[in-house]
């Protein structure tokens, strides 16, 4: 990606916000890629992006003029999309808090209007409960759709993770949440609820400057010590179900888990 980058995007209008093995988001200064391309830089783009509509022909990434899958034509675009070593946009949003590895946060204000069949299904409700008639307005509502990854927490647990970004950010200290499940032992199923430090403050594998941002390699060699927070509850789930299935079959435990994660 910073080949790319250094080649066609100035180095003042991007910023790393967070990077994995294959993935990177950056903060960029315009409102979509394609505006913060050089200027000098907009014809070989956009020529790698439209340029290469033929019948049949397949593109490859070749880190020189196939970087993105290209957008002539849907089926090209949707079988680009596919091809290893293309970049692809994984999420667009506004705001982004990354506290450390694979811990961040982006966050996009969405406007929805409420949607004809929603006011014909509330009007038809009125009629079931024999209301007076009324004329319903759509309603406008904003609010922040979100993106998260967060380790070792059920996403399905967490409520309002932005808040929780936002207080681990201010007050510098690790927000913890949990984690639920279903474990096997003695032939009995039990859930489990484990509170788990997902959102750590500190970040590690590099140094961090006073301005909270910018970050320099280490100068100094770290041993990793243990992050202490794993309290685990247990109840026993009633009922006698558990009797019908093989629980030394690690397959059953996955589908009751399966079954328990989509519930909550
Ligand atoms: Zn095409
Ligand atoms: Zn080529």
């Amino acid at each position: 990606m910073l080949r790319f980058l250094d080649k066609y995007v100035d180095r003042s209008d991007f910023e790393y916000c967070e990077m994995d093995t294959d993935s990177a988001y950056m903060a960029l200064a315009g409102p979509d890629f394609d505006s913060v391309i050089k200027p000098e830089m907009q014809e070989a783009y956009q020529h790698g992006l439209q340029g290469y509509c033929k019948p049949g022909l397949e593109i490859e990434a070749d880190c020189l003029h196939h970087w993105f899958p290209r957008t002539c034509l849907s089926q090209h675009s949707k079988f680009d999309k596919r091809t290893p070593g293309l970049f692809k946009i994984e999420y667009e949003g506004d705001a982004m808090i990354s506290l450390c590895s694979k811990t961040y946060i982006v966050a996009k204000k969405v406007t929805k209007i409420t949607s004809n069949t929603v006011l014909t299904a509330a009007s038809l409700l009125r009629r079931a409960k024999t209301l007076k008639p009324k004329r319903l307005q759509p309603k406008r509502r904003t609010y922040n759709e979100t993106k998260f990854s967060s380790k070792g927490i059920s996403k399905k647990t967490v409520t309002a993770p932005l808040t929780i970004f936002k207080q681990v950010l201010k007050t510098k200290r690790p927000g913890s949440g949990f984690n639920k499940g279903l474990r096997a032992r003695n032939n009995t199923i039990y859930t489990y609820t484990q509170q788990r430090c997902g959102f750590s403050y500190f970040y590690c594998k590099r140094k961090v400057l006073a301005d909270g941002r910018t970050t320099v390699p280490l100068d100094l060699i770290l041993r990793p010590g243990r992050e202490k927070c794993e309290d685990v509850t247990e109840t026993q789930v009633s009922g006698d179900f558990s009797k019908n299935w093989d629980l030394e079959d690690e397959n059953n435990v996955n589908i009751l888990n399966a079954l328990l994660e989509e519930s909550l």
